[in-house]
């Protein structure tokens, strides 16, 4: 499969799942722009290993999510977009009568209303082009919940609707919306709940990760930013053309429960 001549737009992705999927979408030729709310030097340091190892013109560009006008801005700015990745998230957990109003705002903005602004923004450039790709990261999240984690399963749940909009809207033309579904990924995002954990279930960090963390995940394995980037390059493939307006899980048969 070849990306070669591709724009790729991946939000969020100086970590984690984004900057895994940069790298199988470089390696498969497309040119990346990364993006975070950051702009230091190893953000573009980032960019310039991609670019170096794979032969592409993989870029950074500095956008915060949390703004509606940037996350337009940084389509604009990277030029052209043929595949947008929204996969910019936060996370935070506590009980609905407890969550903090303005964290409530932040995970709405950044996990589900970027990705509307996005959107909107790249898909003239898709139609200009022939040819468009939206893949959405929402989670296992974006099609069950759990407890305590209410603007994250709110914003997943959207993201899963906008995709099914997305793709409605574009059904004639050469452009699919798909949403993958990752179930637990080992990332910072995760790395950061594994203290928590502990603490609260008095428990050692393998147990914390397996009896808690993987509970819900059968498989009891985390998923890679690699096994995320395979699936999303295979989405922009041929085979994948009459793929659109659904969900792929990814998740160790966590939605098979
Ligand atoms: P991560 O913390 O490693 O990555 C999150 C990325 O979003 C980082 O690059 C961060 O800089 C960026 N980001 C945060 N706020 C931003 C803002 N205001 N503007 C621009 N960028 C911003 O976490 P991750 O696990 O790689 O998460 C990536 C996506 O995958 C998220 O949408 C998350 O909800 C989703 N997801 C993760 C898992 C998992 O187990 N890790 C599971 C399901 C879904």
């Amino acid at each position: 499969m070849s990306l070669k001549g591709k724009t790729a737009i991946i939000t969020g992705s100086n970590s984690g799942i984004g900057l895994g999927v940069a790298w199988e979408m470089a390696r498969a030729g497309a040119d990346v722009v990364l993006n975070s709310f950051s702009d230091r030097d190893e953000d573009h340091a980032l960019a310039k290993d991609i670019a170096d190892e794979t032969g592409t013109n993989t870029r950074y560009i500095k956008a915060d999510m949390s703004k509606a006008d940037e996350c337009r801005a940084l389509v604009e700015k990277a030029g052209a977009c043929d595949i947008l990745m929204n996969n910019a998230g936060i996370q935070h957990v506590a009980g609905i009568d407890e969550f903090p109003m303005e964290k409530w705002d932040a995970i709405i903005a950044i996990n589900l209303s970027s990705a509307f602004h996005t959107t909107a923004a790249a898909l003239p450039m898709m139609r200009t082009a022939g040819w468009g790709r939206v893949i959405n990261i929402a989670s296992a999240h974006g099609l069950t919940a759990s407890p305590y984690k209410s603007a994250y399963v709110a914003a997943k749940h959207g993201v899963v609707g906008m995709t099914k909009v997305v793709a409605l809207e574009t059904a004639e033309e050469p452009i699919t919306a798909n949403a993958i579904c990752p179930g637990y990924v080992m990332t910072p995002l995760v790395e950061e709940q594994i203290p928590d954990t502990m603490k609260k279930y008095d428990m050692d960090r393998d147990t914390a990760i397996r009896e808690v963390l993987l509970d819900r995940q059968p498989s009891k394995e985390f998923a890679t930013t690699e096994q995320m980037g395979g699936v999303a390059v295979f989405l922009c493939s041929d085979a994948a053309t009459q793929i659109t307006g659904t969900t792929i899980s990814v998740d160790g048969g966590w939605t098979a429960l």
